[in-house]
């Protein structure tokens, strides 16, 4: 049998793991050097020379992508198709095996699932039915007990009740959430694998010829798990039930890339293994064969920085490569348009868009890396998580500022009339709709009429006219304002901080981030580039609302664009792993932002941060740039961060300063610059300022004084320009 073309392209180690006789193994191995790439092949090599059936082989990815690449490899391998295999994520695969077996995991075939979402609206119900109060436990918190209890394999009969009010609570309300769920046939993530433990593990003792752990297990030969480092306390039970006595489970991992500890990871997983598996063989590799020698080199010295880990030694034969680049921007702008310009040129060499990955700590920076790709016009798409304006935070603030301009908007209205909750039921929604439908009616307008009238109950009329009061106010309230503060002041009046404050963790910070980061956007919006004032204020207000409104909802509607489409990818750090592209920007490196704040006070957070970092430069392969801003605007406000802390863990050989001529350059620091003053104004040269159409800038000269003064200006985006300080409502701006 010809197996060289499954053999050919390894080296000594992988070849051994691939060709292992069948029982269990740790394949322990660093960034690039090949682990997935075992996985695959050694799927391969059990098909065509071990006579192993791909109805007997699970494999499990941790994205969906991975796992339709991973089958395509295989079948280009093997030269055919593969039929029967189970490759999936442990949640597509635990979602398979319940709708196979439904009646045996004791749901209606017809079983629903619940988004994070969709699990929130419910629990709010709950809580609702069983007269807590839900101020004082708020339903995100519930959520958030409920998932973590469930990661750990925890049903609310396992959980002792030992009469603390916080715990009594909160298993109350997951009591009856459990009991909602059963009743109306639901399953939310978590539960779609605890679910799937529970249904190989309760029947265990069941005879013989009707239990499906006994036929899961000789129905498969082999079960492979790839980015093992990251798989928590119920999935790794999961596996080990699935196994038994069959040694038949090969993982593979990087202790170095576990990055998902806050979500309930184990990295002991890893640990655990050689004991949990004493027969178990563990293969290292250490042969890199993704990036250049410094971009190794330096992803080798970051992360020497954590304590305990299992330790490896990774090396290349690849040469040196390029030094890794270094970009300071004077702002996050800057550091954009920088980005933006780097990616033109690796296009203009001959290269592709989709080759270049542009990588950050957190969504909200997505937000200006966007703007400046759609000004430039250059084709992109954000991988998981969703872009900015879709997300549903932003979703519900446009909603509330749509109605002050728009009070027959149907959609706003319907989406926060009872957001946050303000006890408008959706039986008093549906009579609204209704006498909206009878009347020809806006729902809005509905509203109105039904307040007037004596159709619902003192109550509901009471919440309603409420809402209604609230948006009228908002509208006089802003009546002069400009589009920023009328976003920040609707925001503010509209109740949704204090009501995403109340959701635990990242999941609640990032939506108030998100929210500040929406008041931004509307401070730095520009309609277009030869925008030019309207004569009319007025009119001038109302067309940039208008103008703001109609991009958000433009640029939300698009998707995720064609898969096919040559386009620039852009994403976190977090959804990068596993992935790797010849171009890479890792961005916003600066302390506070990455390592995030959170992480800074607890060092296990602040290993974790390393780990992501560590994953971010070895996604790279030809060319790394790091970029950081010395001033940022984000999350509502300015500030001035030092370069991340990250920087200065990798050895400063390895890496070179970019400067740019034709970019903006700040007036040299000479303290007699620094304070003069444009006579008879309020700047003075070096100042930054801001501009409504032509955004932020620095003063660089100017002319003439008072009334006359004109200023020269040059902008991060537009370039330089002279403007007269007297007409062009310049603002300071730090
Ligand atoms: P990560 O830790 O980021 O998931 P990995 O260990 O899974 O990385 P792979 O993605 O499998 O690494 O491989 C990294 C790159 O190196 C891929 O482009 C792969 O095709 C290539 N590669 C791996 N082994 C070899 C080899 N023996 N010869 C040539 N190229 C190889
Ligand atoms: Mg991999």
């Amino acid at each position: 049998m010809d197996v060289s073309r499954i053999l050919d392209d390894l080296n000594e180690a992988q070849r051994e793991a691939v060709t292992l006789p069948l029982g269990s193994s740790l394949i322990l191995a660093g960034a690039g050097s090949g682990k997935t790439r075992v996985l695959t092949h050694r799927i391969a090599w059990l098909i065509q020379t071990q006579g192993v059936s791909p109805y007997s082989i699970l494999a499990v990815t941790f994205t969906n992508k991975a796992a339709a690449e991973m089958r395509g490899r295989i079948e280009t391998l093997l030269e055919m198709p593969v039929r029967g295999m189970w490759v999936g994520t442990f949640h597509g695969i635990a979602h398979r095996l319940l709708r196979m077996h439904f009646q045996e995991a004791k749901l209606p075939r017809n079983f629903q699932i619940l988004d994070s979402d969709d699990q929130l609206r419910l629990v709010k119900r709950v809580i609702t039915e069983q007269g807590i109060d839900e101020k004082k436990w708020p339903a995100r918190q519930a959520c958030w007990f409920i998932n973590t209890q469930k990661d750990e394999g925890l049903r609310s009969n396992n959980i002792e009740d030992y009469g603390d009010m916080f715990q009594k609570t909160q298993l109350q309300i997951y009591r009856a959430y459990e009991q909602a769920c059963e009743r109306g046939g639901m399953v939310d993530f978590a539960e779609l694998l605890l679910r799937a433990l529970e249904l190989l593990r309760e029947d265990e003792q069941r005879p013989y010829n009707t239990s499906l752990l006994r036929h899961y297990r000789e129905r498969f030969s082999a079960l492979l798990v790839d980015e093992f480092q990251d798989t928590n306390t119920i999935q790794y039970a999961w596996l080990r039930l699935l196994a038994g006595n069959n040694d038949n489970l090969m993982v593979v991992g990087d202790d170095d890339q576990s990055i998902y500890g806050w979500r309930g990871a184990r990295i002991e997983n890893i640990q655990k293994f050689s004991t949990d598996f004493p027969n178990s063989k563990t293969i290292r590799l250490e042969q890199n064969y993704r990036s250049t020698g410094s971009i190794l080199k330096a992803a080798n010295h970051l992360v020497d920085n954590n304590q305990g880990r299992l330790g490896k030694n990774l090396w290349t034969e690849a040469g040196d490569g390029d030094l890794i680049n270094l970009y300071s921007g004077f702002n996050e702008i800057d550091e954009a348009r920088f980005i933006v310009g780097r990616i033109k040129a690796w296009v203009a060499e001959g290269n592709l868009y989709s080759e270049a990955a542009i990588l950050y700590r957190s969504n909200a920076q997505s937000r200006v890396l966007e703007e400046a790709m759609l000004r430039s016009q250059l084709p992109y798409r954000i991988y998981s998580g969703q872009r900015f304006f879709e997300r549903a935070e932003i979703r519900n603030a446009l909603a509330y500022v749509r109605l002050v301009s728009q009070r027959d908007s149907d959609a706003a209205f319907e989406r926060v009339v009872n957001t946050p909750t303000r006890g408008i039921g959706d039986r008093t929604i549906e009579i609204i709709r209704r006498t909206a439908r009878a009347g020809n009616l806006s729902l809005w307008q509905a509203a109105q009429q039904l307040v007037a009238g004596d159709i619902l109950p003192e109550r509901a009329r009471n919440a309603i006219s409420g809402f209604i009061e609230l948006v009228n106010g908002m509208d006089r309230e802003t009546e002069d304002a400009d589009l920023k503060t009328l976003v920040d002041r609707v925001i503010a009046k509209s109740g949704l901080r204090p009501f995403y404050e109340k959701e635990r963790g990242e999941r609640g910070q990032a939506r108030l981030e998100n929210l500040a980061e929406l008041v931004t956007a509307a401070g730095t919006f520009d309609p277009d580039e030869d925008y030019t004032f309207a004569e009319d204020e007025e009119q001038e207000a109302l067309t940039i609302l208008d103008e703001f409104l109609t991009r958000a909802s433009l640029e939300s509607g698009e998707g995720q664009g064609d898969p096919n489409q040559d386009c620039v990818q852009m994403m976190t750090m977090h959804s990068a792993k596993g992935l790797e592209f010849p171009l890479v920007f890792l961005s916003g490196m600066e302390e506070g932002l990455f390592p995030s704040m959170m992480s800074l006070s607890e060092p296990g957070r602040l290993e974790e941060e390393r780990r992501l970092c560590y994953v971010g430069i070895t996604r790279a392969m030809l060319r790394l740039y790091i970029t950081y801003a010395e001033t940022r605007r984000i999350h509502g406000s300015e500030s001035y961060n030092r370069p991340s802390r990250f920087l200065e863990e990798i050895p400063p050989e390895l890496m070179q300063e970019v400067r740019l001529r034709n970019t903006v350059v700040r007036p040299p620091a000479s303290p007699n610059r620094a304070t003069t003053t444009v006579e008879g104004t309020k700047f003075r040269l070096g100042q930054y300022v801001s501009h409504p159409a032509f955004g932020e800038g620095v003063v660089m000269n100017y002319e003439g004084s008072g009334k006359q003064a004109r200023v020269q200006v040059n902008f991060a985006r537009v370039g330089s320009k002279w403007l007269m300080v007297s007409m062009a409502n310049l603002q300071n701006a730090g």
